[in-house]
């Protein structure tokens, strides 16, 4: 069997600690569990990204719910090793030295999947030049253009410096799309496009990343944007970066099967295939459960498939590990807000990026007729957190508005906002919280991974029927579905389902609850996860056989 060729995944967010605080949200959260399961896998993979002095922002919220960001103070020298390398990539001109810091993703056999982050912050460049690399997704789009020529060209030719030869190469979202300009440079098109892999994670036009010729011109030069012409990518006066990577790849995905769908009618005649994304077991298992699944599963960490014998935990035990994982929960609640919650109450978790699509609040829009069911039921409390892009008005609005009903409502309905959504908080909510909330606008998410998170600590969702969860929903068996497939009224199916399903459940029916919990886990938690994700890749993406 010829050796495994080598792997190259490039990334513009990668979320491997909090203390690296170069994310802003689920596409880096995804590379990350992503990396983690290849090191466990033992895949020859090297991953490249860029160094961001400033991280996205630390959020915090004020009285009126305003939201207040600040630069991330850290230091890379801590975290991450530097390395003696350096490039330079011709950026309006003239040259911009890249040079890189290396951290190794370590699997559970001792594989290592080092990931490089490119960083422009050098002395030899010009101060525009050291500031191409400060914060992520916050300046205008010339500095996202540069910022992303220099993770693809840029990423190209410095793991050629270290050492790399990749065979495979592997876009994680648009971004990195001007890697395929640098391959062509070296061979003939058929062999770039078998060499490329291209997923998109973005259902709607409006979000893929796009620059006007004359921006591309100036930045990239004339001979790149001549290369860039001649593949058919500059012709309605745009450079589309989804486009370029498309044209670039003969493997092209979606991250479920339902965006799929919706990518092929964004892109006729591009065949669309689907990975459904995952999320790293060992990582986001709370501990109670991972003491649990030890005693049951062994094994289960390096094979997640063997989550599917969750079916044999005593629901007894279910129960009491979440309840201790809830407990945690909503001790951290009193450290950041000050705010005691009832253990007894159903807690719902709701935490999304702040913005339109994610209807965020949606469970918020009638608060009256939640009071109402929460005196014939039982109370309700509900966990918000997120942040907002520091543009996006609208998102920015609606943390208000959480704010405003947190300070207006009160038990038996009590809402709570907490600051600074990470992955710490993460892992606390997707373990804690009773049940985990998701009502984005169909069909804009392409496919969440949180959800998939609460699954593996025995969390059902009461979400939309969109991205994973049309894969995931059984309803009554995993979670619920709110409304179904086609279009409808969110709002409404939202506190019906509320109403007709998961208060009764909760408070009625512990014990259909808990066997709730245990599908959740073998079921769902056995399969959404970026070990079978690895093995999807690799087989079809990169065409390795035998992993
Ligand atoms: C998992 C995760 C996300 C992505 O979750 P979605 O389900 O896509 O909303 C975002 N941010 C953090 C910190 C996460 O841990």
């Amino acid at each position: 069997m010829p050796a495994t060729p080598e792997i190259a995944y490039f990334t513009m967010e990668i979320a491997l600690e909090d203390a690296i605080p170069t994310f802003s949200g689920g596409l880096g959260v995804l590379a990350a569990d992503y990396l983690r399961a290849a090191a466990d896998a033992g895949l020859p993979l090297a991953a490249v990204t860029l160094l961001y002095h400033e991280g996205f922002f630390r959020q915090r919220v004020d009285e009126q719910g305003s939201q207040l960001e600040s630069p991330v103070d850290w230091e890379p020298v801590e975290l991450l090793e530097p390395l003696e390398e350096a490039v330079a990539v011709d950026l309006d001109g003239r040259p911009v030295r890249l040079g890189a810091w290396r951290y190794q993703v370590k699997g559970v056999g001792g594989a290592v999947v080092p990931v490089y982050f490119l960083d422009a912050d050098r002395p030899e460049n010009d101060d525009a030049a050291r500031q191409l690399t400060d914060r992520l997704y916050l300046g205008d789009s010339g500095h996202r253009l540069r910022q992303e020529a220099l993770l693809g060209l840029g990423g190209i030719e410095m793991l050629r410096r270290l050492g790399h030869r990749p065979t495979k190469f592997h876009m994680n979202e648009g971004h990195s799309a001007l890697l395929v300009l640098s391959l062509l440079e070296e061979h003939e098109p058929l062999v770039v496009r078998e060499r490329c892999v291209f997923t998109t994670h973005t259902p709607v036009p409006a979000g893929h990343d796009r620059f006007e010729a004359p921006l591309v011109e100036r930045v990239l030069g004339e001979e790149r944007t001549g290369q860039l012409r001649s593949l058919g990518c500059l012709e309605t006066g745009e450079l589309n970066m989804s486009e370029l990577g498309i044209a670039g790849s003969s493997y092209v995905n979606a991250v479920s099967r339902r965006h799929k769908e919706v990518t092929e009618e964004m892109f006729p005649g591009v065949e669309v295939a689907s990975v459904t994304n995952g999320v790293h077991v060992a990582t986001w298992v709370g501990p109670s459960f991972a003491r649990l699944y030890d005693r049951y599963i062994s094994g289960w960490r390096v094979g997640n498939d063997l989550l599917r014998y969750g079916s044999g935990i005593p629901l007894e035990e279910i129960e009491k590990a979440h309840g201790e994982e809830k407990q945690r929960l909503l001790d951290q609640v009193v450290d950041r807000s000050g705010r005691r919650l009832d253990q007894g109450a159903l807690t719902i978790g709701v935490a999304r990026r702040a913005t339109a699509y994610k209807q965020t609040t949606l469970l918020l829009r009638d608060s009256e007729r939640l009071v109402s069911m929460a005196k014939q039921i039982g109370p309700i409390q509900v966990l918000f957190a997120g942040k907002a892009h520091p543009a996006d008005r609208g998102g920015r609005a609606l943390i208000e508005e959480i704010v405003a009903e947190s300070e207006r409502l009160s038990a038996p309905v009590e809402v709570v906002f907490l600051e600074d959504y990470d992955l710490r908080l993460a892992s606390l909510l997707v373990a804690g919280c009773d049940v985990w909330l998701n009502t984005p606008a169909k069909p804009n998410e392409a496919s969440g991974t949180s959800g998939m998170k609460a699954a593996v600590n025995g969390v059902p969702s009461l979400s939309v029927l969109d991205g994973w969860w049309v894969e995931g929903c059984l309803d009554g068996v995993t979670g619920w579905a709110v409304g179904t497939l086609e279009e409808g009224d969110d709002e409404a199916a939202l506190y019906a389902a509320l109403e007709e399903k998961v208060l009764p459940a909760y408070y009625e029916s512990p014990n259909g609850l808990a066997e709730l919990r245990r599908s959740a886990i073998s079921l769902n938690g056995s399969f959404f996860t970026t070990e079978r994700m690895v093995r999807e890749y690799a087989r079809f993406a990169y065409k390795i056989v035998g992993l």
